[in-house]
């Protein structure tokens, strides 16, 4: 248990101070992340804004049939599209357990209502929290955040105390009849951010590729199979969106070839029909040939990446304490803040391999409270020798550094325990753990894990539990 052995310290230098401060907060983002953010520092009491550069909520959920204008998303000067949703996408965890911890995600009338439902369903769920919550007065649309900077204390140096410091936002604003939009800065005591970390492809070298004559895509732009009819596809990444697109092309495509580092026996994907599986890509050819690191080969008209996403914060200006590098953000205690700006600057969301909202929700939870001075955290000395620790312990245990923020086994469990414990808060349900185990072993085992499982009781204890809470 990599948390271990910190309750006991943060306890000790945690005394809670009965002070409510009430903070100005920016929160970067209003997908499931920054929703979330919202809804506990406006519980808290906070004055809380939220600038979203789309002019929806819902984030990745919004499913749009346009892409970026680069299929590779290599050009910086291409247009973007922040959603990843292809038409077809159905939730890869069953609703019961996405839903946020006291908002809980049923099956309404006239609606999707599968227990793994399409990205319509999570975006009208989404919806449903923003309007029950009166969200939508405190987000102000078609904001972006284009820069986040530190306000230097008089002597030039940034405020040596975290509780002093502010911080400057540059953002634009692109209203809906000026074509240039208006820039604007504001100061905030706190700046949370949201900003998603699936819209920035991450791409794997292929030694050749450059003169390879076929066509190459990220799964990010992936939309719809129609225009891979008759075409031999390699797929590269094995992961969740590789699975579902590889069996959705396969339906269509001549061949498709998919490649992953590891196939385990419980991979989704199974060697059957025209689905044919490898190790990775050796080379590609300027003969259109791709050869795979098992000496097999194929020519092939299409190259699909499906090897995830980088993370991304193009606005933060920490002036170099806070890098992204190898997938690592640092440094950050617990995934959420960095130790020298104490609880003034804090992500949500970057952990990965989770059910992502009830952990934005405890994370957001923390914050708030932190902000309002009900918790303390540690002193920075002590988050970063706890970093050290968190470190070290990956090295021992042979996890790589962009790994650093994914969570193995019961990782996420304790995490989010632990946060919740910080907060005053109840423990997770234990229906959660039991349902992501179960649910995790059946989409190994089954090929249809969506529409067939084996947990129904489990099924109908979360289901009555929920039930309650929404009454
Ligand atoms: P996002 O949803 O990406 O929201 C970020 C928001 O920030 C966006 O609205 C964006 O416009 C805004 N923004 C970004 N930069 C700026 C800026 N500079 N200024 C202002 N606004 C900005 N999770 C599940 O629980 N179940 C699933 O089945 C599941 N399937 C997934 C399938 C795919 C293909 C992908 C990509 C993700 C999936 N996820 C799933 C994970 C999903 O990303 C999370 O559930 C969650 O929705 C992420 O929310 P977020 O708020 O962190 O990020």
């Amino acid at each position: 248990v990599r948390f271990k052995g910190v309750d006991e310290m943060t306890r000790e230098e945690d005394g809670r101070s009965g002070a409510a401060e009430i903070k100005r907060v920016l929160v970067i983002g209003a997908g499931a992340a920054g929703l979330a953010a919202a809804v506990e520092l406006a519980r808290e009491g906070h004055d809380v804004v939220v600038y979203e550069k789309s002019s929806e909520i819902g984030g990745v959920w919004n499913y749009t049939p346009d892409a970026d204008s680069d299929p590779l998303s290599i050009d910086p000067q291409r247009k973007r599209v922040h959603s990843s949703m292809y038409a077809s996408l159905r939730t890869n965890l069953p609703r019961e357990l996405m839903g946020f911890l006291d908002f809980p995600f049923l099956a309404k009338e006239g609606r999707d209502k599968r227990r793994y439902p399409g990205y319509e369903e999570v975006n009208s769920y989404l919806r449903d929290f923003a309007e029950h919550h009166d969200l939508l007065s405190l987000i102000e649309f078609g904001v972006e955040v284009e820069n986040v900077r530190l306000k230097k204390a008089g002597n030039g140096n940034s405020a040596s105390e975290s509780r002093d410091l502010k911080w400057i936002v540059r953002s634009n604003r692109f209203g809906k009849f000026n074509h240039e939009p208006q820039t604007k800065e504001d100061v905030f005591d706190a700046v949370v951010i949201c900003n998603g970390h699936y819209a920035e492809p991450k791409l794997i070298n292929i030694p050749g590729v450059e003169s390879w004559p076929g066509f190459q895509m990220h799964s990010h732009n992936y939309r719809v199979p129609e225009s891979f009819q008759d075409k031999i596809i390699v797929i590269i990444g094995n992961a969740n969106s590789g699975g579902d697109i590889s069996k959705e092309l396969a339906e269509v495509a001549k061949e498709v070839h998919v490649c992953g580092r590891r196939w385990p026996e419980t991979a989704q994907i199974k060697q059957q029909g025209n689905i044919w599986l490898h190790p990775l890509v050796e080379r590609a050819c300027e003969d259109g040939t791709v050869k795979f690191q098992d000496g097999k080969s194929t020519r092939a008209d299409v190259i699909l990446h499906c090897t995830g996403y980088l993370y991304s914060f193009p606005f933060l200006d920490t002036e170099g304490v806070v890098t992204v590098k190898d997938g690592r953000i640092d440094p950050l205690y617990k995934h959420v803040f960095v130790p020298a700006f104490g609880p003034t600057l804090s992500f949500v969301g970057l952990p990965q391999k989770i059910v992502p909202f009830p952990l934005f929700q405890a994370q957001s939870k923390w914050i708030s409270k932190l902000l309002s001075g009900k918790v303390k955290l540690p002193s920075e000395s002590t988050m970063m020798s706890d970093l050290k620790q968190f470190y070290d312990e990956l090295e021992a245990n042979g996890i790589t550094t962009y790994n650093t923020h994914t969570m193995f086994k019961r990782d996420q469990f304790v995490y989010c325990d632990w946060i919740l414990e910080q907060c005053g808060a109840q423990p997770l349900d234990s229906w959660r753990e039991a349902i992501y185990f179960s649910a995790h072993a059946n989409k190994g085992t089954s090929t249809n894990y969506r529409d067939d499982w084996k947990d129904q009781d489990l099924l109908d204890t979360a289901t009555k539990s929920l039930v309650e809470l929404s009454e």
